[in-house]
């Protein structure tokens, strides 16, 4: 009987929220209606209006689409080698033109694909086809230069193509369209000119990080910026200004990131970790590690909200910039097993 009980119950609250909807109602107010430009915005882009975040299941690096209704947004391209997985998804989600590419840092699991994205080569189109239907219109990084040949070669692209390249400081405002806004939170003019001037590089410490705002919800971009970072954005803001409902966290969930005084500034209600499938394959780091997890948990972040593209697969938030969803590809719980197993190993 209670088993009869609980099923209805949870028919219920599935038709009553939607598709199974995880999110939190912050106000019961309908949804503004469409505004004229948002009906004329691209069928590519087509959100209603609303905000969509998509978190995308690209393997151990970091992807993140950002679509306004007026723009459409990547932040990171993961690795050359999860390709394969980074098209699947744009494909998925009718990407043809990139308004703005930003990327956080040099390192191959956020620039992966940019050059490709830009400027795709005979050999790159036969192997990804759907590339040929990408454009990208703005490309925006760290303004720190890298030795690999990936970042010369993303530079050589953005060259070739002409198109605008800016570097992105604390204190810059990039505007994504619909009243979709990018507070530039990191790095700091200093840091930038001291490591191009030959101070030694940390490229994750050197990452672009965000706070993205839509009238009342806003999420924190975090790239793989570490504790350093951490501790430089709580010394450069209020912690009014620090605070948002959804965080991504930093560093693909490695306990180099994501401090306890991070997180209570932050206070988000929802996590979502960007990393690899498993250790075999590319994540070889373990991540997500128990230390961000356990920390996520004091500071009371329910576990369901917790959601991690190894598990989770592609972890989409959308908000009408009253309330706010997210919405996991699959909805499995793995947190509670994998604290419990990382535990066991941490006493070995
Ligand atoms: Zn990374």
């Amino acid at each position: 009987m209670k088993k009869i009980f609980l099923a209805v119950l949870m028919l219920a609250t599935f038709i009553l929220s939607g598709c199974g909807s995880q999110g939190k109602e912050d106000s019961k107010d309908e949804p503004q209606a469409a505004t004229k430009e948002d009906t004329q915005a691209e069928a590519a882009q087509d959100v209603k209006g609303n905000l969509k975040i998509s978190m995308l299941n690209v393997g151990q690096g970091d992807a993140i689409l950002i679509q306004t209704g007026k723009q459409t947004i990547l932040v990171d391209t993961s690795d050359t080698d999860e390709r394969d997985l980074l098209l699947k998804e744009l494909e998925k989600l009718s990407v043809t033109k990139i308004d703005k590419l930003i990327l956080t840092h040099p390192h191959a699991d956020h620039i992966g694909s940019a050059k490709a994205l830009i400027n795709p080569s005979k050999k790159e189109l036969s192997a990804n086809p759907y590339l040929e239907k990408i454009s990208v219109a703005e490309v925006y990084d760290n303004g720190i230069s890298a030795s690999s040949p990936l970042y010369k070669s993303y530079l050589k692209a953005i060259d070739a193509k002409g198109i605008t390249y800016k570097s992105l400081k604390v204190g810059d405002t990039l505007d994504f369209g619909n009243s979709v806004k990018f507070n530039v939170l990191y790095p700091t003019p200093e840091l930038v000119d001291a490591v191009n001037g030959g101070q030694k590089s940390e490229p994750n410490n050197e990452s672009v990080v965000g706070k993205l705002t839509y009238k009342k919800f806003s999420m924190l971009f975090t790239g793989d910026a570490e504790k350093e970072v951490e501790a430089a954005l709580l010394s450069n803001n209020k912690t009014k200004n620090l605070k948002c409902d959804v965080l991504k966290s930093g560093h693909h969930g490695s306990y180099t990131a994501s401090t306890k005084d991070f997180i209570a500034a932050v206070n988000p209600s929802y996590v979502l970790i960007s990393c690899g499938p498993d250790e075999e394959r590319r994540n070889t780091y373990g991540h997500p590690h128990l230390e961000p997890l356990e920390n996520y948990l004091a500071q009371g972040i329910d576990e369901k909200n917790i959601l991690c593209t190894r598990w989770n697969g592609t972890i989409t938030v959308t908000s009408d910039g009253k309330s706010f969803s997210v919405q996991p590809e699959n909805n499995e719980d793995w947190v509670d097993k994998w604290i419990k197993k990382k535990q066991k190993d941490k006493k070995k």
